[in-house]
């Protein structure tokens, strides 16, 4: 993938291309919403909307991915069959966090199904 196809989107609205710039919006508590906007017809696409917990979560699996990555091959099969496994219910977790998170902040426009279609969430390793 090239620097520029990463970088430079295109929205489904006015199929306008743009190049991201991440927003943050806050909300009470510890909460955050991460989003881009298209600047031809402003609509705007959430990233993830977050809350002090699931930044936490993020941080911890982030953390044994990278312990995975590093000692990973020095580990035994079961092990790391465990850790792998750990690793993947622990990324189901934010997932079903970060979901209802979403559906409890952003305000969705008319054309809010569309969007949510168009999230990208399965992209998200
Ligand atoms: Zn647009």
């Amino acid at each position: 993938m090239s620097d520029e196809a990463y970088k430079i989107a295109v929205c489904d609205r006015c199929f306008g291309t743009f190049e991201i710039k991440l927003e943050e919006r806050k909300y009470e508590g510890s909460v955050v919403q991460q989003f881009f906007r298209c600047p031809g017809c402003g609509k705007e696409y959430t990233v993830i909307v977050t809350d002090k917990k699931l930044r936490d979560k993020i941080e911890k699996r982030r953390r044994l991915a990278s312990m995975i990555r590093a000692y990973g091959k020095s580990m035994n099969e079961a092990a790391l069959e465990r850790k792998l496994r750990e690793l993947d219910a622990m990324k189901r977790n934010i997932q079903k966090r970060a979901e209802n998170l979403k559906e409890r902040y952003v305000k969705e426009p008319d054309d809010g199904v569309w969007e949510r279609r168009n999230d990208g969430q399965r992209t998200g390793d």
